[in-house]
């Protein structure tokens, strides 16, 4: 068992350890599935420490809580949260903003290319505009 205090942290501030289902390989089971890549740690080798996990959750549960804005007051560059009824939730960054061919949708382009069309009054979490948006380094730990 490693007794050493392990100070290592992810990209976001929040401290991770090694995978111990893999044993920090990334690997775990056959190639057949999914390229032996280890569930335990998506393949890097870290994970969260159960601290940082439980840290990691409130901050996604306080961004959840912070202010929504409508589709139409998105601005190019802002960081929203799309997704719901048919496809899961996730973080864009707003690359282009343009028109629909339904009428009162907006199409939002994200940074990685992926279209999106929405009602221009839909209301989606607004990390850039919320004022109360939580700031991650207040829950990193
Ligand atoms: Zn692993």
């Amino acid at each position: 068992m490693n007794t050493t205090q392990d100070t290592r942290k992810n990209a976001a501030g929040f401290s991770i350890t090694e995978c111990t289902r893999c044993g920090n390989t990334g690997n775990f089971g056959p190639q057949s599935i999914d390229a032996g890549r280890c569930f335990g740690c998506n393949g890097s080798g870290w994970k969260m420490t159960p601290k940082a996990a439980k840290a990691y959750k409130a901050y996604q549960a306080a961004l959840d809580a912070s202010t929504a804005s409508t589709a139409a007051e998105a601005k190019v560059g802002d960081r929203v949260k799309l997704g719901g009824a048919n496809t899961t939730y996730r973080w864009i960054t707003i690359a282009s903003i343009g028109a629909n061919l339904n009428a009162g949708c907006i199409t939002i382009t994200d940074t990685k290319g992926n279209s999106t069309g929405l009602p221009a009054t839909m209301k989606i979490q607004n990390f850039t505009q919320a004022t109360d948006a939580p700031r991650i380094a207040d829950y990193a730990v």
